[in-house]
């Protein structure tokens, strides 16, 4: 309907997600969908059951604002496993709406008008909004050029007086990069004697390759005490749609966290959050499968891909496949990314918007192979013919 009230955008930069967007042209043009990062096989049955099994016994009701207590043990229990320190369920423990909603929640519980939050490119498309709804500014640091390793040098400069946060994400999206444990002590010698709160996106945890261990900034006392550290259901048990994530932080900061989620969803899908209890519970040795489970389909579409005129950049972590494109054609990233869906079938997201400022010249599109053999497989017969 038509209106004449004028609307002054909050985020004036923001359209729709660049995942969105190339979900919805791979649908229009038939194009198998390696683009938006979603895992096309099945979610464990028992988890399918024990969510149909809550539904029906009952559980439709609000679920506790901070998470089920049920719930929250298991998680403090998983995490003793992972990272060796038990995060106390009662108060460092809160599970959200997706770890979308953990990552909007922690930012727009922290930061204040003119506050400055660290992110390096390329990152997630989440956090500068959140910063900028937030009122605080989003300082953007470069990741080194070839293997997105980060610059300590260049994160140390861009450290101010107004700076309040540091987002860090490993395993990295979109690049696949992984942090050695000396990141996680730098960004520990970077942080001490300061006030400053580290937000670690942590999301892609379990997926590492090659016999790595993934650094959670958990294992570090002293900067587990300055971060909230996210996690996602989604990507561990393949069901991204149920919009199940958590995080873990001390109980000062979930304090603050925690204020923010109450008003924005309350609480988290309650069937979900029994079903993730019952899984944690029955089958706690799960997630440790998931590099096993991954590692081969990524050497499978890398080696498949180095006999396209595409080439793979290594990928230590996550399930996101950097590709150079540059040897096929000389187009900006958007413009080759639509090019590839309409005429080629194969959907990719380009890696601009996952920078503050568009890297002059760079010629990279990231590619997901959390997908079956077959997908797999039928996307790169595509990529041949380029
Ligand atoms: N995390 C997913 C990705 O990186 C996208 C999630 C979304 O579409 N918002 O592809």
């Amino acid at each position: 309907m038509p209106s004449r009230i004028a609307v002054r955008s909050k985020l004036p930069k923001v359209g729709t997600t660049i995942f969105s967007v190339m979900s919805q042209l791979a649908a229009e043009a038939g194009a198998v969908n390696l683009g938006q990062g979603f895992p096309d096989f099945a979610v464990p049955e028992f988890l399918v059951d024990s969510v149909t099994l809550a539904m029906q016994e009952g559980r439709n009701q609000y679920a506790p604002m901070q998470g089920l207590p049920a719930l929250r043990e298991a998680i403090a229990d998983k995490t003793a496993m992972s990272y060796g320190a038990r995060p106390d369920p009662e108060t460092e423990i809160t599970v959200t709406s997706g770890a979308s909603e953990a990552v909007f929640c922690a930012i727009l519980s922290v930061i204040r008008a003119g506050d400055e939050v660290i992110v390096l490119d390329p990152c997630y498309d989440l956090y500068e909004p959140a910063i900028e709804l937030a009122g605080g500014a989003c300082v953007h640091v470069p990741l080194r050029a070839l293997d997105f390793s980060i610059d300590w040098r260049r994160l140390g400069e861009a450290v101010t007086p107004r700076t309040r946060m540091i987002i860090v994400n490993s395993p990295h999206n979109p690049t696949g990069a992984v942090w050695s444990a000396a990141d996680v002590a730098q960004l520990a010698a970077l942080t001490r004697g300061t006030e400053l709160l580290v937000l670690a996106d942590e999301v892609y945890e379990h997926i590492v390759y090659d016999g790595r261990r993934h650094e959670s900034v958990l294992r570090n006392a002293e900067l587990a005490a300055r971060s909230f550290v996210v996690s996602s259901f989604g990507k561990t048990y393949h069901c991204t749609g149920w919009r199940t994530g958590y995080c873990v932080a001390p109980a000062r900061l979930t304090d603050e966290l925690r204020k923010v989620h109450q008003y924005n969803t309350f609480g988290s899908f309650a069937p979900a959050q029994w079903a993730f209890t019952g899984m944690l519970r029955a089958h706690p040795e799960h997630h440790l499968g998931l590099s096993d489970f991954y590692q081969p389909k990524r050497d499978h579409f890398a080696a498949r891909l180095a006999r396209t005129r595409l080439t793979p950049l290594p990928v230590r972590g996550g399930y996101f496949q950097i590709v150079d494109y540059s040897a096929v054609s000389d187009l900006p990233d958007v413009d080759f990314a639509r090019w590839l869906c309409i005429e080629h079938k194969v959907a990719a997201i380009p890696l601009s918007p996952f920078y503050g400022q568009a890297q002059e010249g760079q010629r990279l599109v990231r590619l997901c192979f959390a997908k079956h053999q077959e997908t797999l497989d039928a996307g790169i017969a595509r990529l041949e013919r380029i």
